[in-house]
């Protein structure tokens, strides 16, 4: 039999290894190739010509993934990377990115593959988990704004908007929804369990965290009941993620170590707050101490647990997200990787920080998806580069941008921090490690 394969072209060549390269930033270059002859059976390529179009790309060094705790481990968040992440599902026709792992200390970032000029929109992207600001917050418990992507209702009167169906004259539910997909999706990720008429300990929790404006809080429920609403057995003929997927997307977001039980152990019987944060999500959605409550919880979650793998599957669950230190480390996380607004956004988060950022994260769709976020270009961005928003507000001094960056357990040494340190004195030497460490704590839980 002849070989009916046929060289490709340099273009389709080296936008498709980009590609590859962008989805595996571990492999090394003999199994990139295999995987590209693989994609592209149609395609006569050698290694050698495969090596080369890398080469020329930068894209030879494959990333080392993480490693596990070394000594220094716990001084800095740790983040995993997460497989099957296709960045180029996000972005804009003819623009490429890729992730990479740089090392323990700054975890991983993007770079992009292709030229960016100004203003362009780099990528678009939903939230994993949304905890809309106070403002909108209230707009939903209002029933004038959606309570599955918070988009205010600029016509709450209009016949498109979807009510939750559970709402009765004995058992009040105040959600609303732009229409019947918000209301599909909003019940699938999370208003089953958290909708007040099914679930009366859910309105307990979300009375205390209005009262103590606990963001982070709010954003790990939203985790929480997508976790717990997920398939345990995928259903080939659905394409709803599974628990593992789901599991994974949540774990990929960095998070600082302050499960660190030496220095929390001291400190537990201090922080009231926490604890009671604690009874009320466990209650809410895990264990509530009534039979009755337990009994309609179970049910409303059903999913996870109906299959074989029941005991394996609560028994991570109960130690992974509803054990003390599991909360709080989960909560860290959340305040780790919130967008500004309250949204928890899977590619946005691997963005790391610098005091002149390249890109800015914009809210453009104010009118049908509020919690859309646009990342665009602010300047020219050269292949090669890596991508950069800014945690803090730019316009702060070199003091105040370092003494906001350890919430993030993060100490600034862009070349802008360098040279304002220098003028002032070097007052980054100055920056010294957190004392009090309760006030760190409560940064870090997103409790201010
Ligand atoms: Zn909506
Ligand atoms: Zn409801
Ligand atoms: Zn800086």
């Amino acid at each position: 039999m002849s070989d009916t394969r046929t060289p490709p072209s340099d273009s389709d060549l080296t936008s498709a290894l980009a590609a590859l390269r962008g989805e595996n930033p571990t492999l090394g270059i003999p199994k990139l190739h295999a995987l590209l002859l693989s994609k592209n059976p149609g395609w006569l390529v050698s290694e050698r010509r495969t090596r080369k179009v890398l080469q020329s790309l930068g894209l030879t060094n494959t990333v080392k993934g993480p490693t596990s705790a070394s000594a220094e481990g716990l001084k800095y968040p740790s983040s995993k990377l997460l497989d099957g992440l296709d960045p180029l599902k996000y972005t804009q026709k003819g623009l490429a990115l890729r992730v990479e792992y740089f090392d323990q200390k700054k975890g991983k970032g993007l770079v992009v593959i292709t030229d960016v000029s100004e203003g362009t929109i780099i990528w678009r992207e939903d939230p994993f988990a949304l905890a809309p600001e106070w403002e909108i917050f209230d707009l939903t418990t209002n029933s004038v704004a959606c309570t599955f992507c918070s988009t205010p209702f600029s016509d709450p009167s209009s016949p498109l908007i979807a009510k939750c169906p559970h709402n009765s004259y004995s058992a009040y539910c105040p959600a609303r929804f732009c229409n019947r997909l918000c209301l599909t999706r909003g019940t699938k990720i999370s208003h089953t369990l958290l909708c007040p008429a099914r679930n009366p300990k859910a309105k307990e929790l979300f009375q205390f965290i209005r009262v103590n404006h606990w963001m982070a809080l709010h954003a790990l429920v939203q985790c929480t009941t997508r976790l717990l609403l997920s398939a345990v057995v995928p259903n080939p003929r659905q394409p709803d993620p599974s628990l593992d997927e789901e599991w994974a997307v949540f774990n990929s977001f960095a998070s600082l170590n302050l499960e660190d039980r030496e220095s929390l152990g001291s400190h537990q019987h201090m922080h009231p707050t926490w604890k009671e944060a604690f009874r009320l999500y466990r209650q809410a959605l895990w264990d509530p101490p009534a039979d009755a409550d337990k009994k309609r919880l179970a049910k409303l979650s059903k999913r996870t647990f109906q299959s074989a793998e029941t005991e394996v599957v609560r028994k991570k669950l109960n130690e992974e997200l509803f054990s003390y230190d599991a909360f709080l480390r989960n909560l860290g996380r959340m305040s780790l990787n919130l967008e500004g607004h309250g949204g928890l956004y899977v590619l946005h988060s691997h963005l790391n920080h610098s005091c002149t950022p390249n890109v800015s994260v914009r809210h453009l769709h104010q009118s049908t998806n509020l919690p859309r976020i646009s990342l665009i270009a602010k300047r020219d961005i050269a292949a090669g580069e890596e991508l950069f928003i800014s945690y803090v507000d730019p316009v702060l001094p070199v003091s105040a941008r370092q003494q906001k960056l350890r919430e993030w357990s993060f100490r600034c040494e862009c070349e802008r921090c360098k040279a304002e340190g220098l003028a002032v004195g070097d007052e980054l030497g100055e920056v010294r490690p957190p004392t009090d460490l309760e006030k760190e704590l409560k940064a870090g839980l997103g409790l201010f």
